[in-house]
């Protein structure tokens, strides 16, 4: 992997005001796939393609279908991820996430796109995890608001965040799924399905 073009890639991102993982976030969830031998990833909100990018050159073996329901990102998602010769292991669907349909199954899902519907997304993609496989979110302490309101007057970032805290509660009284809650890039959650006794 070409460690200056990965950095260029997030720079223009940032500088252009996409809203690309945080370092924290990505380097966790780069962990997480090298250390449970994760192949096959459903990620939900692609932007330009960052992410997905870091997932797939962990490993050649790495397989990342990736979501996108905005036209431009899309395009921009689509040559960046040329660029870094990984159109073999990414495929990008120009769809939005709530009507996108895929039989196929994967190791790992990540949630990414509109903080307002995680619930839905869960809903919607928990039957395409093998077994063994995770749900990880992420935006879960949406820069510090989720814990403490006052940081924001603005009314619909209080909406979004009161959507954050349901889908929160959502996880913890899952009972098809296990979560765990880490303080980690802007809030990372991982949810294993539980096995039936
Ligand atoms: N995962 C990306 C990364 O770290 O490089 C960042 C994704 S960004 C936080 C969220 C993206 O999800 C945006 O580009 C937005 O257009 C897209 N999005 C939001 N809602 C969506 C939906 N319902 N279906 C598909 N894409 C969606």
């Amino acid at each position: 992997m070409n460690m200056n073009s990965i950095d260029q890639l997030k720079n223009n991102a940032r500088n252009n005001h996409v809203p690309i993982m945080q370092d924290g976030g990505i380097k966790f969830i780069k962990e997480y796939i090298k250390d449970n031998n994760i192949k096959t990833i459903l990620e939900l909100g692609t932007a330009v393609g960052y992410s997905a990018i870091n997932f797939a050159s962990i490993d050649k073996d790495i397989f990342v279908l990736t979501v996108e329901r905005d036209q431009d990102r899309y395009n921009e998602a689509i040559k960046n991820i040329k660029d870094f010769n990984l159109d073999k292991q990414i495929r990008v669907e120009l769809k939005d996430a709530l009507e996108f349909e895929t039989d196929l199954k994967f190791d790992l899902i990540f949630i990414d796109a509109a903080k307002s519907q995680y619930i839905k997304f869960f809903e919607r993609y928990k039957h395409n995890l093998n077994d063994g496989g995770v749900i990880i979110t992420d935006n879960l302490s949406f820069h510090g608001m989720v814990d403490d309101l006052s940081l924001t007057h603005n009314r619909n970032t209080k909406q979004l965040v009161g959507k954050i805290r349901k889908y929160i509660e959502f996880l913890k009284e899952n009972d098809e799924f296990e979560t765990t809650f880490y303080q980690i890039g802007d809030g990372v959650s991982v949810s294993r399905k539980k096995k039936l006794d």
